[in-house]
Parts: structure tokens; sequence; C-alpha cells
């Protein structure tokens, strides 16, 4: 233990003199601030080993769907890292699952990237939403808030109708929203237990998508959140698991049907990432102690660190980008 901080302190460290180089190589002596402006805003080199908590990680369970602010650590969906650059300017976003988690970190980077943002979540969740509504104010675009349940076909067009009413329009859809509950054997997997699991992952992405659909013009875009689970399933996610895999085949079997319409649809596949959803009955208390400690980075993923690939899937300069799952899983979920 001692080791580590000797080792994350000497890491700090390194990090303050690379803050120190890119000061100096900003100063008039090495060329005019103009030109050098733009790498003045370059974060410093940092070493992804030592930039967030390491396992292991305290107990700790809370009644799901769980809430971001009662997890130890926080988790960091880019709150005070996040920097825009105008890349999605005037774009209109419906994220579910958006108070918390990957949700919440597409949310944001949105926001600052310029795009006005409705995000879903369930009632329980508010706390949370609330946040990162705040959040997308204070970036000055739209905001707007839409708690339900996603196991309700209805509610899921309704979700789509307001969400387009009151960003006026939609060209940015997240399927993001997920249920995940850890069960040692398939014998624990009750009928309802299955069909929860089923309705949020598998249903309502498609209810969702088909309310969506008459909106989306070309240059529109569709990105769902799958996982290194739908390649490499664990024992104990087995209902789960295959909801992924079907998020999967829904991105590659929509790229396909949309393609020709200027529609790109693609994937976020993450590996163990440090969210609610993972503290409320996601993961066995076992598995949560060492989380992401059997990685090659030795330590779960944070929401932050993935929220450039959704910027990135729905940017324009994607244009070419579609039936893709792009990945971040620190080395390890290789089919
Ligand atoms: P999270 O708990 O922060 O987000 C999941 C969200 O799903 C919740 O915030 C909740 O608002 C929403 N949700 C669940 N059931 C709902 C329902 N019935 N109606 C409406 N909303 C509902 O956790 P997360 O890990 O950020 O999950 C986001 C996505 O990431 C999910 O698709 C999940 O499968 C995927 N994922 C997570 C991990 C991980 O390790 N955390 C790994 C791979 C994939
Ligand atoms: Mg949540």
């Amino acid at each position: 233990m001692e080791n580590t901080e000797n080792k994350m302190s000497r890491r700090q460290a390194i990090g303050g003199l690379g803050l120190g180089i890119v000061a100096a190589a900003s100063s008039p002596v090495l060329g005019s601030a103009a030109s050098l402006g733009a790498y003045s805003l370059a974060p410093a080199i940092e070493d992804p080993l030592s930039k967030y908590p390491r396992p292991p990680f305290k107990e700790q369970k809370q009644a799901w769907p769980g809430l971001a602010s009662q997890m130890d650590p926080r988790p960091d969906h880019g709150e005070t890292s996040y920097k825009g650059s105008g890349r999605l300017t005037g774009r209109k976003a419906l994220i579910t699952g958006g108070d918390s988690g990957m949700g919440r970190a597409a949310a944001i980077a949105y926001a600052r990237e310029g795009a006005d943002v409705a995000i879903n979540y369930l009632p329980a969740e508010e706390q949370d939403a609330r946040e990162v509504i705040a959040l997308i104010k204070k970036e000055g675009r739209r905001a707007v808030a839409i708690p339900g349940d996603l196991r309700d076909e209805s509610f899921c067009k309704r979700l789509v109708d307001q969400a387009v009413k009151e960003l006026g329009g939609l060209d940015i859809l997240v399927n993001n929203a997920a249920r995940q509950q850890t069960r040692e054997s398939i014998l624990d997997i009750s009928s309802e237990d299955f069909d929860a699991t089923m309705k949020t992952n598998v249903y309502a992405p498609f209810w969702v998508t088909k309310a969506a659909l008459p909106h989306l013009k070309p240059g529109s875009v569709i990105i769902a959140t799958t996982s290194v689970q739908a390649s490499d399933p664990s024992a104990e996610l087995f209902d789960y698991a295959q909801t992924k895999a079907a998020n999967t085949a829904y991105v590659r079997s929509l790229a396909k049907q949309l393609g020709p319409k200027g529609i790109r649809v693609n994937g976020v596949a993450p590996g163990p990432i440090w969210t609610p959803l993972q503290v409320s009955g996601g993961a066995t208390m076992e598995k949560l102690k060492n989380f992401g400690g059997d990685t090659p980075m030795g330590r779960p993923g944070q929401p932050a660190e993935l929220a450039s690939i959704y910027v990135q899937l729905a940017a324009t300069d994607a244009s070419y980008a579609t039936g893709q799952v792009y990945g971040a899983a620190g080395g390890g979920g290789q089919p």
C-alpha cells in the first residue's frame, strides 16, 4: 500500500512537470501565443494506470437502480474535465439512462460540444438527473428531463414525442439504459427477472427506435451501448449477456437497413466501468471489491473515459462509420 502511494505521488509529480512544459511551450519565446494557443489547451500526458482509482474497493450495496452520488469513490463522468470544441453544435440528442454512468458522461460531453440534450431515467434517480440537467444548462444548452419506465411500450412512444417536441427535433438517439442483475445460477433467474432484463435491454431500444425513426433525417445517428458481455459472457450474467449480444446485432442489422437512408448506427462496448449498475445488484460483492482488477490495466474504467467515443460516433466527421462497435475495456474483452 505504501509503495503504491509512493508511486502515485511520483506520477503526480511528473504530471505537474508536464503542465510546466505546456506552459513554457506557449510562452512567446518559443512562438506566438496565437500559433500555439490550441496546443496549450491540450491536457498534459497522463498515465492511464494511475489516472483513476484501482481495486480493492470498499464493500457497498445500493437498492436498484442506485445513485452515482452515493458511490464511493464517486464516478467521474467528466463533470470537471470534459472540454468541448463545438463538434455537435445545434444537434438534438435523446439519451436513455442519461442520469448516471455512460449516459451521463455522454450527456455532459454532448452539451459541451454544443448539443441540446434530453435525458430519460427512472423516477428514483431524480437526484442524479438533476445534477446532469444543471450541467447541461450551465453550457447554455436546452436540457429536457423525462423520467419514466422504458419497460412500458406506451411510455417509450411518449418519451420520443416529448423529446422531439421540447428539443424541436431529434438527430442523435443514444439507447443506453440497461438492467443487469447478477445470478449465480440460471435456476435463480425467475421469469419476472428474465422478462425485466429483456424488456429494458432489448424491447425498449426496439420501441424507442421505432418511435424515433420518422423524425431522423439523413445525417442523424443512433448509438447503442452494448458490452464486452456480447462476445465474452460471464457465467453469472446469463440473461444480461444475451441482451448485449442482441444489442450488437441491433447495431449491425440496423446499420445495413438505415445506411441507404443516410442514418448511421453504431455501438459502444464498455468493459468494467465504475457505475451504479454494478453496486445495485449488477456484480457480486467479491467481483466489486476487485472490480476491473483482472483487466490488463488492473482497474475499472470511469464513464468519462468513454465520453469521447459517444461524441466521435455522433459527429459528422465520422460520416463513413456505421455498423461498428467501438470498445473501451482496459485491454480485456477481446472475443
Ligand atoms: P447506470 O446504472 O449508470 O445506467 C443505467 C441506466 O439505465 C440507469 O441510470 C437507469 O436510468 C436506466 N434504466 C434501467 N432500467 C430502466 C428502466 N426500466 N426504465 C428507464 N431507465 C432504466 O450504469 P451504466 O453502467 O452506465 O449503464 C449504461 C450502459 O452501459 C448499459 O447499457 C450497460 O449495459 C452498459 N455497460 C455497462 C458496463 C459497466 O461495467 N458498467 C459494462 C458494459 C456495458
Ligand atoms: Mg442511474
